[in-house]
């Protein structure tokens, strides 16, 4: 029998092939004009304001003007960050099969929490897990989960480890939460990201349960004082070692690290946010010697893989452990059980969730484990020529040994490096992020796009040259 909808609540044509195929242009236009256009937005915040705000209409507009307005007016507001010549933070580009997957995640909208649910996903999911572990070299029966980036795969490694430790003098944190709980002890590096003290909160732990131990000159946690501290009474312990320090790329000393920690208890979780791509190298993979010794690892995909945003991953070499800080179930729910399809809701702390794993398995298998490699040394070459050129710049310092992708380095005083900064980014040449070393300013550069050229990087140079004579 025919069902009749009202005209009025009859859905658009299905297929809105001129709307799809007219936003695939504007893409295009987009990653053409790449090469060209400057690396900053050019408007300022009143003028995206204005541009992009205003009252809801109260009518509906047809969805073609929507997109055609709204890249319209979000164009002058968009920062180059897909071209070779965006070093800024540690941020990545999308490769081609990767951001094609991306469109047919959204446009296939599975939610992928359960096999029942999306099929496909969850064994896209599965595949590409194992290719990640064996890739990188971590324990082949390691649980993982795709989440939205390395904050919230600390947050789901974490939680893994805050179980273990805490079911090893035997309190069901799941059950009992932290109130009366033996306390648990967090030991990281001076020099760790901000994110894993934010895991650390959200979980309850708190910030005064970090044991901060002072680091070398690059970055390094003092392994010597990791051992005095393990020594230390028995609470339960987590210790969260870096592979790839935001300013220098320095990695922690992971095979001495684990060696340290090797029959005291403690857990060992590993922030590798992109420094764990090393592992993807032959010709790297000493810097993270020992790193699958750990008990669980969080990294992402959306930086040095360049798989769009956003997309991270959490490895955990305890799936027990992982599963029970992670699972949820409720009557209306399908899950499997041991043998049955893996459910991502085991192992994620989403519950409806993009299917992220479509694009990083489009990103694996268009690269191969070679193409991996490739990109991770290509960008790692890079910034050694970026860092050589510097050095032949008057005034300017380098203040690190290049050991990876990152180069920090400054000029004779504070005003000159902020100086010289500003200039390169409204040269539009490129774009690049500042911090703070020692209370003096100082600039950081991050290649880890696939796109990134020699070209990118004698442009990059020539505006630093051009700034630097300016000042
Ligand atoms: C970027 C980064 C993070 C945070 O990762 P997100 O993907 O932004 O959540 C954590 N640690 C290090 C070393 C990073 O570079």
């Amino acid at each position: 029998m025919e069902t009749h909808l009202s005209s009025a609540s009859r859905p658009p044509a299905a297929v809105p092939a001129e709307l799809f195929a007219r936003t695939a242009q504007i893409a295009a236009d987009w990653l053409r004009s790449l090469d060209r256009r400057p690396v900053a937005a050019s408007a300022t915040l009143g003028e995206l304001r204005s541009r992009l705000g205003g009252p809801l209409p109260v009518g509906s507009v047809d969805p073609l003007t929507v997109v055609e307005d709204l890249a319209r007016a979000a164009e002058p507001g968009l920062v180059a960050m897909p071209s070779g010549r965006y070093f800024g933070f540690v941020i990545g580009g999308g490769l081609p099969a990767a951001v094609a997957a991306d469109w047919l995640t959204s446009v296939w909208d599975q939610c992928p929490g359960f096999y029942a649910c999306g099929p496909a996903a969850s064994v896209v999911e599965e595949v590409t897990g194992a290719w990640l572990a064996a890739l990188l070299g971590l324990p082949a029966d390691a649980s993982f989960a795709f989440v939205t980036g390395c904050q919230t795969a600390h947050l789901t490694c974490l939680a893994a480890a805050r179980h273990h430790v805490l079911d090893a003098v035997g309190w069901n944190v799941e059950e009992l939460g932290l109130g009366g709980s033996p306390s648990i002890r967090v030991i990281v590096g001076a020099r760790r990201h901000v994110s894993v003290d934010r895991a650390v909160r959200f979980l309850g732990i708190g910030r005064a349960s970090l044991r901060v131990l002072p680091v070398d000159g690059s970055g390094r946690m003092e392994v010597s004082r990791l051992r005095e501290e393990l020594a230390a009474a028995g609470t339960p312990t987590i210790v969260c070692a870096q592979a790839g320090e935001v300013n220098t790329g320095a990695v922690d000393d992971l095979d001495e690290i684990a060696d340290a920690v090797a029959g005291t208890g403690a857990w060992l979780h590993v922030d590798g946010a992109y420094g764990l791509w090393a592992a993807a190298s032959p010709a790297l993979r000493h810097l993270v010697r020992g790193v699958e010794r750990a008990d669980s690892w969080a990294f992402d995909a959306h930086k040095w893989l360049n798989v769009p945003y956003d997309s991270g991953l959490a490895f955990c070499a305890h799936p027990d452990s992982h599963r029970a800080a992670m699972t949820a179930t409720a009557d209306y729910l399908v899950q499997g059980g041991p043998g049955q399809p893996r459910d991502a809701m085991d192992w994620t702390p989403a519950f409806s969730r993009r299917a992220r794993g479509f694009a990083v398995y489009a990103a694996l298998r268009s690269l191969g484990q070679r193409g991996v490699a490739d990109l991770v040394e290509r960008s790692c070459a890079h910034a050694r020529t970026f860092a050589d050129g510097l050095a032949a710049v008057p005034g300017c310092e380098v203040l690190n040994e290049v050991v990876l992708n990152q180069v920090l380095f400054r000029f004779d005083d504070d005003r000159t490096t902020d100086g010289v900064l500003r200039r390169v980014i409204d040269s539009g040449e490129a774009w690049l992020s500042g911090t703070t070393v020692d209370g003096r300013r100082a600039i950081r550069l991050s290649v880890t796009n696939w796109q990134t050229s020699d070209s990118d990087i004698g442009r990059a140079l020539d505006a630093f040259r051009n700034a630097a004579v300016e000042m």
